[in-house]
């Protein structure tokens, strides 16, 4: 069975379409390479002995989908391709709302005309800003989204939600909390392109003496150590999770669904714990600076997963440090890299 996974070159993407693949699953990939680099299509062969079909395009081109769709018996997509950095969207907030809204109607579009169901969004906890209370579920009211990245997530669903119930479609809206970590083989994992905004990546390239220190965005948080609080979801557990939701939609029956899931550990840490568990998992040091909060940050963010354990027999277990111990293989291998490429 052939699934259209987009952006599947990405760091989501790519664990996903191994999961994918190692499940049985036949896997056309779209990727315009934006924020990504080809050698990745290689080694997720490497890893599954598979070749996933791969075309290097922009979704926002309606006539190159429409020739993917025709090649291909497609039956479900898991829809990644998006621009993902929060600040960068406040700046550009135009290019995020095409980018990430234009792609996702043409896909929907030609799942319309052909009469296809079983959709997998890409969502984010978000939607939720800051909670009143944890852990967050996914009944948990929703807040305005704070930055256009934020709003693209939340546009996104209605937009599905409206998808599902007007053509009588299946979908399923994954809300992650905050993914880290590298495949084991060590031949995957986020690509620092350019100076990294999320928190792990940083720690990485720090350890690793790209950065001189790794800054933490205020420790006058009401936290127990004062550094803000957040649930970290090793990505291999999160592609996983991706393979569940769309076995459950394929297995029910034909007509409207909506699934929503927090896809999280259930546990939060915090910044300084982050930063402990990496210099314990890896024996390296990490030195960082406290600085002033970085605005637009919530205090803490942990899930509720029951529902994803109950409804997808899918769970997050990976300890903390193990999945940072991947992060650290995942340098090594782009420094082993960069000297052979050089
Ligand atoms: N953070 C930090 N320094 C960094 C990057 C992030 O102190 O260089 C903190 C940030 O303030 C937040 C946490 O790490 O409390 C996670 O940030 P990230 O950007 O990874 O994810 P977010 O939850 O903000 O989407």
């Amino acid at each position: 069975m052939e699934i259209l996974v987009t952006g599947g070159l990405g760091y989501i993407g790519s664990h996903t379409v191994v999961e994918l693949l190692n499940n049985g699953f036949d896997v056309v990939i779209v990727d315009d390479l934006s924020n990504t680099e080809r050698f990745v299509l290689n080694n997720i062969e490497e890893i599954t002995g598979r070749k996933p079909a791969f075309y290097p395009f922009d979704l926002k081109r309606r006539d190159l989908l429409r020739q993917v769709f025709e090649a291909h018996n497609i039956q479900g997509c898991i829809n990644f391709a998006a621009y993902k950095a929060v600040g960068e969207s406040q700046v550009i907030p135009l290019d995020y709302y095409e980018n990430n809204l234009f792609s996702l109607i043409n896909i929907l579009q030609e799942f319309r005309e052909r009469g296809l169901s079983n959709f997998i969004f890409s969502s984010s906890c978000t939607v939720y800003g800051q909670a009143d209370h944890m852990p967050i579920d996914e009944n948990t009211p929703q807040k305005p989204a704070e930055s256009t990245y934020g709003k693209t997530k939340q546009m996104g669903e209605e937009i599905l939600q409206d998808f599902a119930r007007a053509y009588h479609r299946k979908v399923s809206l994954l809300r992650y909390f905050n993914p880290i970590g590298a495949h084991p083989s060590g031949k995957l994992g986020e690509l620092p392109i350019g100076v990294p905004n999320n928190l792990v990546p940083y720690v990485m390239q720090t350890a690793a003496g790209i950065r001189e220190k790794l800054n933490i965005w205020g420790n006058d948080y009401d936290t127990p150590d004062g550094t803000p609080v957040r649930d970290y979801i090793y990505v291999v557990d999160l592609a996983k999770a991706h393979v569940a939701a769309l076995q459950k939609l394929l297995d029910s029956g034909e007509g409207t669904q909506v699934d929503i899931y927090n896809l999280g550990t259930g546990k939060g840490s915090s910044v300084l714990e982050v930063v402990q568990a990496f210099e314990k998992a890896n024996g390296v040091k990490v030195p960082y600076q406290i600085c002033e909060r970085r605005a637009g940050d919530i205090t803490i963010a942990y899930a509720n997963a029951d529902k994803a354990e109950r409804e997808l027999g899918w769970k997050s277990d990976t300890p903390l440090e193990e999945a940072l111990r991947t992060v650290w293989q995942w340098q090594k291998y782009l420094e082993k890299r960069k000297k052979e490429t050089v």
